[in-house]
C-alpha cells in the first residue's frame, strides 16, 4: 500500500516525476536498445556527434531508418495510461514526465506533460541560428531551415547525438529534490546520467520510489548491485509488461492523490 510510506506531500501539491525509457515502447512494436531487432544498436555508432561534423549522411541515414521503424507504431496502453493519468490529475499534483525515448508515441497518446531528455527524431535543429521546428520528409543534405534558410547541412534531427549533452538538465535535477513520487517505467537504469535521477530524488527525501520494469534492475543498473536489495533507490517494484502493470499503478497513485489533502 503506497499509503503507508506517505502521509502527507513535501509542498502544497503533491509532485510526481515520471521517468520512462525504451521498455515503454516495446510492446508497440520498438525494440530496447539490447532488444532482438534492436535498430537502436546497429544505429547508435552512427548518431554521434562526430558523423554529424564529418560524415552528416550517416547520421541522416540512420534517423531515417528509425523514423520508418517508428511510424509503423501506434501507441500502447501504458502510453495511453500515463496521457490518461496526466488529464486526470494536472490541476490537483505537478506532473512532469520525462522520457529517454526519441519515438513521439507519448504525444501521440495525448501526453501532455511530456519532455524528451534525449530529443526527438520527429523535432528538426538548425545548427546555424538554433531553431527547432517539426519535421518535414526525411533528413538529407540541403534541407532548408524555415527560420534562417540556410541549407547544406543546417538541418538535423534534434536528437542528443553521442557525445552531447542531454536537454533539461538545468530545470530537471533541481526539481527532484521536491519530489513526492517518483515512477520509473521500462528502463535499465544503464544509461546516465537517468540512472541517476532516482538516487537524486532518494537523497533529496522522495518517499516513494517505484519501479515498473520487466525484469529488476540489473547489476549495473541505477548504480546498485541485485544481492543488496535494501539499498536500491526503490521502494516499490513491480515487475512485468508495462501495459498490464503502468496502468494499475498509476491508478493506484491517482487513488492516493484523492486521498491525500
Ligand atoms: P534499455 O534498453 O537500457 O532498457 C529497457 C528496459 O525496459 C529493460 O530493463 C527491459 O527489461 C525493460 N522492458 C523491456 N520490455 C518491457 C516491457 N514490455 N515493459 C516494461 N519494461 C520492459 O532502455 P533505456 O533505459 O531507455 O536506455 C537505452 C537508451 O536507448 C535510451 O536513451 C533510450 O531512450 C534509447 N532507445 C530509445 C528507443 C525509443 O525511442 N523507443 C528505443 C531503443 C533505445
Amino acid at each position: 500500500m503506497l499509503s503507508t510510506l506517505i502521509k502527507k506531500w513535501r509542498g502544497e501539491r503533491p509532485s510526481i516525476f515520471i521517468l520512462s525509457g525504451a521498455g515503454l515502447s516495446v510492446e508497440s512494436g520498438i525494440p530496447t536498445y539490447r532488444g532482438a531487432g534492436s535498430d537502436a544498436k546497429n544505429d547508435s555508432p552512427s548518431l554521434s556527434k562526430g558523423y554529424m561534423r564529418s560524415i552528416p549522411e550517416k547520421v541522416f541515414e540512420a534517423s531515417n531508418r528509425r523514423i520508418r521503424d517508428f511510424d509503423a507504431c501506434k501507441p500502447n496502453s501504458a502510453h495511453l495510461a500515463i496521457a490518461q493519468f496526466v488529464r486526470a490529475y494536472r490541476l490537483k499534483a505537478d506532473i512532469i514526465h520525462v522520457t529517454q525515448n526519441i519515438d513521439s508515441l507519448c504525444e501521440e497518446a495525448g501526453d501532455t506533460s511530456v519532455f524528451h531528455l534525449h530529443g526527438a527524431l520527429n523535432q528538426s535543429l538548425c545548427q546555424k541560428c538554433g531553431a527547432t521546428f517539426p519535421r518535414k520528409g526525411f533528413y538529407k543534405i540541403g534541407n532548408q531551415c524555415p527560420k534562417c534558410k540556410a541549407k547544406f547541412t543546417a538541418v538535423r534531427p534534434d536528437v542528443v547525438l553521442f557525445g552531447e549533452t542531454p536537454h533539461g538538465l538545468d530545470w530537471i535535477l533541481p526539481y527532484l529534490d521536491e519530489v513526492d513520487i517518483f515512477i520509473a517505467v521500462g528502463t535499465s537504469g544503464t544509461v546516465y546520467p537517468a540512472a541517476d535521477f532516482v538516487k537524486m530524488a532518494t537523497a533529496a527525501g522522495a518517499p516513494i520510489r517505484i519501479l515498473v520494469n520487466k525484469e529488476a534492475p540489473i547489476a549495473s543498473g541505477f548504480g546498485y548491485p541485485m544481492m543488496d536489495e535494501e539499498s536500491h533507490s526503490f521502494n516499490v517494484v513491480r515487475l512485468g509488461n508495462a501495459t498490464s502493470v503502468l496502468p494499475m499503478v498509476l491508478k493506484e497513485v491517482g487513488k492516493l492523490i484523492d486521498n491525500i489533502h
